[in-house]
C-alpha cells in the first residue's frame, strides 16, 4: 500500500468515526483538534502525496466548503481529490476495528515539517526567505504575513496561535483587543513590549479566526523553529493550547499545563492562557497573573509583583 492510500484510508476511517459522533482527536504530536480540521489536513497531505501541489502545502480550508464536504456524495468527493469510499472501508467491522493509537502514530509521523530548514542566522534573512510564502492555503487569503515583532535578542519570546483580523490588516502580531491585554500584562511585570519578541505559530491569518489545522501548523513549523533558534530567548511563553502543544506535544491541556515550566529542546517554556481566552474568561486572570509573575524570575532572576 502506498503512502497516499494509507492516508486516504485513515481519512475515510476518521470520516466514519465523525459520522458516529467523534468530534475531537488527540493526534499525539499536535494539540487536540476538532476532527474535521484533522480530516482537512489529511486531505491536503493526500493531495501533496499525489503530486497535485508538489512542493507546497496547499489547503482547502474555506469553512463553508468544509462543512459542506460532509454532506457531499462520493462522486462530489472525487472532484476534491477524495475517491469514493472503497467497499472495504465502508465495512462497519473495519471501522469498529480502527485503533486510535495507529492514527496517532501515523499522523505524528506525517505531521513532521516538510521543509528541511537550511541554517539561517538572522531574522531578516528568515523573513526574506518566507515573506512571500505560499506553502499553505493561508497564504492566499492573508492580507499580510505576520512574521513577528520585537528585540532580536529578547529575554522572553511570546508565541500565540495565529494572526487575527487586526494583525492581518496591520502585519503585526497581537495588536487587537487580545494584543492590548497582552501589552498591559507585560507592562505590569515591569517589561516593555518592545523588550520582548512576539509572534505566532502560523504567520498567516486562518479565515474566520478558526484554529490553524495540523497541516497548516506543519507547513509553518520551520519558521517558528528557526525564529526560536535565532532569537535564543531565556524563556518562551506559549499562549494557549496550540503553541504549547505544538512545541511540547505530550503536555495536558492548557488549564492543567499553565504555570508549569516545561522544556522545548534546550529552551525553557512557560505555558499560560491566551489573552483572547482571558477576555472571555475574566475569572482566569488571577491564574494568568501568577504565571506572568514567573516570567521575571526566569528572565531577570528577580521577582516582582
Ligand atoms: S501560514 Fe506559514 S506556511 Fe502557510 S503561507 Fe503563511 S507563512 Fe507560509
Amino acid at each position: 500500500m502506498n503512502y497516499s492510500s494509507l492516508l486516504l484510508q485513515i481519512e475515510n476511517q476518521l470520516l466514519s468515526l465523525n459520522k458516529k459522533g467523534l468530534k475531537y482527536i488527540n493526534i499525539g504530536a499536535l494539540p487536540d483538534f476538532e476532527l474535521k480540521s484533522v480530516i482537512d489536513g489529511l486531505e491536503e497531505m493526500i493531495s501533496i502525496e499525489n503530486g497535485i501541489s508538489e512542493g507546497t502545502c496547499k489547503t482547502k480550508n474555506k469553512p463553508s466548503e468544509k462543512s459542506e464536504k460532509y454532506e457531499e456524495s462520493p462522486k462530489e468527493n472525487t472532484e476534491i481529490g477524495i475517491n469514493p469510499e472503497p467497499a472495504d472501508i465502508t465495512d462497519q467491522n473495519k471501522v469498529l476495528n480502527l485503533k486510535q493509537q495507529n492514527i496517532t502514530q501515523t499522523f505524528a509521523q506525517i505531521a513532521k515539517p516538510q521543509d528541511s530548514a537550511k541554517k539561517i542566522n538572522s531574522l531578516s534573512e528568515l523573513f526574506e526567505k518566507y515573506k512571500a510564502c505560499q506553502k499553505c492555503a493561508l497564504g492566499k487569503t492573508r492580507k499580510n504575513l505576520v512574521f513577528g515583532r520585537g528585540l532580536s535578542n529578547p529575554p522572553v519570546m511570546f508565541i500565540g496561535e495565529g494572526p487575527g483580523a487586526d494583525e492581518d490588516t496591520q502585519g503585526e502580531p497581537f495588536v487587537g483587543r487580545a494584543g492590548r491585554l497582552l501589552t498591559k500584562m507585560i507592562s505590569a511585570i515591569g517589561i516593555e513590549r518592545d523588550d520582548v519578541y512576539i509572534t505566532n505559530i502560523v504567520k498567516c491569518r486562518p479565515p474566520d479566526n478558526r484554529n490553524p489545522n495540523p497541516a497548516e501548523i506543519s507547513c509553518c513549523l520551520p519558521i517558528i523553529k528557526q525564529q526560536i533558534e535565532i532569537l535564543n530567548p531565556k524563556l518562551i511563553v506559549t499562549l494557549g493550547n496550540i503553541p504549547t502543544k505544538t512545541l511540547i506535544p505530550d503536555v495536558p491541556g492548557i488549564t492543567k499545563a499553565r504555570g508549569k515550566i516545561k522544556q522545548y529542546e534546550k529552551w525553557t517554556v512557560l505555558p499560560t492562557f491566551h489573552p483572547s481566552y482571558l477576555l472571555r474568561n475574566r475569572s482566569a486572570m488571577p491564574q494568568a497573573w501568577e504565571d506572568f509573575k514567573k516570567i521575571t524570575e526566569f528572565t531577570f532572576n528577580s521577582t516582582q509583583g
